[in-house]
């Protein structure tokens, strides 16, 4: 079976990539099938950290409102050493000559998934179906198509254009063949969600904090309802174990040097990448978010990307769309995007993730001092804030021809 309607875009995933992009361009009067392969919005507690660019864009999409007052701003961030203590703070307040936003917002990207959804319910030629799920994309010189799995069989939809914005495992990058080059760390996050008084348990710690250590390193992200702990998972300790209350227990206790948080929200593991696709546009199909690039969380950057590839896709498209650009401005995309998720986001994140794993004495040393000396020094803490917080990458990309 398939419809015969061609005139509209088709975007792959309801995650934050897809929304993004669905709503920048329903703005722009571009009709939008959206096609999302479970049965409701997805509700993973993964992405916490807003920065300021992501919150610019937000506020340009009318979304901005209900993440800052439903979130928790936190312009003060830290990296630490789990015996010594504090490393190096840094307070976004330097840069807010920079930006309308100089702060992260601690909110949940699930629920940024919900406020999105709602408000596309406003424009009627966007067309949502969830138990919609992709299996392969084709195109030729005037169209491209999808073959999705639906719960009426087996469907094939056309459009314009399509958007893979299906997350990691994207069947869209898959079914062009485009190459997912990178690696996979050896740890795996273990995150729980808890209620524990982190703030009460250490008086100095900030709302995020990134805590190295050589045997068991930690992330601390306090969200308006709870704290979010992570761990570097164990050699040797298989996932359900890992999960466990006496062991997520244990867990905190040592951490904390005390019992008490108990793990009430959340348990899950993640194993940590870093990729990037070859290209990010095929023809009429082209890939946002982490269906084009994956990296370590540390630095809370991918869903933050994803929402830039999605605005920068949404403007370029629109201006296709409207005949005011021609195709060549996907290409414009491929090299902006990938720019930043290969010399940005891929840099800051693997510093980041040494930081907190390194396990050689002296080059921990050496990591630790040179963040002491970026926070120390004013003009060397400024380009590290333009850089964490996604600033100076952002616009260097949105500067490329
Ligand atoms: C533990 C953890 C912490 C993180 N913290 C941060 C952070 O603080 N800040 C940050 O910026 N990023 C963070 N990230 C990364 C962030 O979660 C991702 O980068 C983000 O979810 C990517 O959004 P997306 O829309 O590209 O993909 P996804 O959120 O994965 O959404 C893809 C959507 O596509 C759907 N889909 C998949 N396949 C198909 C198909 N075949 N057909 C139709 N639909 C399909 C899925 O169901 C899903 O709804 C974190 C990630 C993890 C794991």
């Amino acid at each position: 079976m398939s419809d015969s309607n061609h005139n509209r875009i088709i975007v792959v995933g309801g995650g934050p990539a897809g929304l993004i992009a669905t709503l920048a361009l329903a703005q722009q009067d571009i009709p939008i099938l959206m096609l999302e392969a479970q049965p409701s919005p997805v509700d993973h507690r993964r992405a916490t950290t807003f920065h300021p660019p992501t919150l610019e864009y937000l506020r340009q999409l009318g979304a901005v409102d209900s993440v800052i007052e439903n979130g928790l701003i936190t312009p003060i961030w830290q990296f630490r050493d789990r015996k010594e203590g504090l490393v190096a703070e840094f307070d976004l307040a330097a840069i807010k000559d920079e930006t309308d936003y100089p702060y992260r917002v601690q909110y949940e990207q699930m629920n940024l998934n919900t406020v999105l959804f709602r408000m596309l319910g406003d424009y009627s030629h966007v067309d949502i179906r969830f138990a919609h799920e992709v299996q392969s994309a084709e195109q030729d010189a005037d169209s491209a198509s999808v073959r999705v799995d639906t719960p009426d069989g087996e469907q094939t939809f056309k459009g314009r254009y399509v958007i893979g914005a299906d997350g990691a495992r994207s069947n869209i990058r898959r079914s062009l063949d485009i190459g997912f080059e990178g690696f996979t760390y050896e740890d795996k996050i273990v995150q729980y969600g808890t209620h524990f008084d982190v703030g009460a348990a250490l008086p100095d710690v900030s709302g995020v904090a990134y805590i190295s250590d050589p045997d068991e390193w930690c992330v601390l992200l306090q969200l308006p309802e709870y704290w979010r702990v992570s761990f570097s998972s164990r050699d040797g300790e298989d996932d359900e174990t890992a999960l466990r209350d006496d062991i997520a227990e244990a867990r905190m206790a040592a951490f904390f040097g005390q019992a008490g948080a108990t793990v009430a929200l959340q348990r899950s593991i993640w194993r940590i990448h870093q990729r990037v696709a070859n290209v990010f546009r095929k023809g009429r199909i082209a890939l946002a978010g982490d269906a084009a690039h994956i990296n370590s969380p540390m630095g809370g950057m991918g869903m933050n990307s994803g929402v830039h590839d999605a605005m920068n896709l949404a403007d370029k498209l629109g201006r296709i769309w409207r005949g005011e650009a021609d195709e060549s401005e996907l290409d414009r995309y491929t090299r902006q995007r990938r720019y930043v998720a290969l010399e940005d986001v891929r840099e800051q994140t693997i510093r980041n993730t040494r930081f907190l794993n390194e396990k050689d004495p002296a080059a921990r040393r050496e990591s630790h001092d040179a963040m002491r000396g970026t926070a120390e020094d004013p003009e060397k803490r400024h380009a590290f804030l333009m850089d964490s917080s996604m600033l100076a990458g952002l616009r260097t990309a949105n500067a490329m021809a």
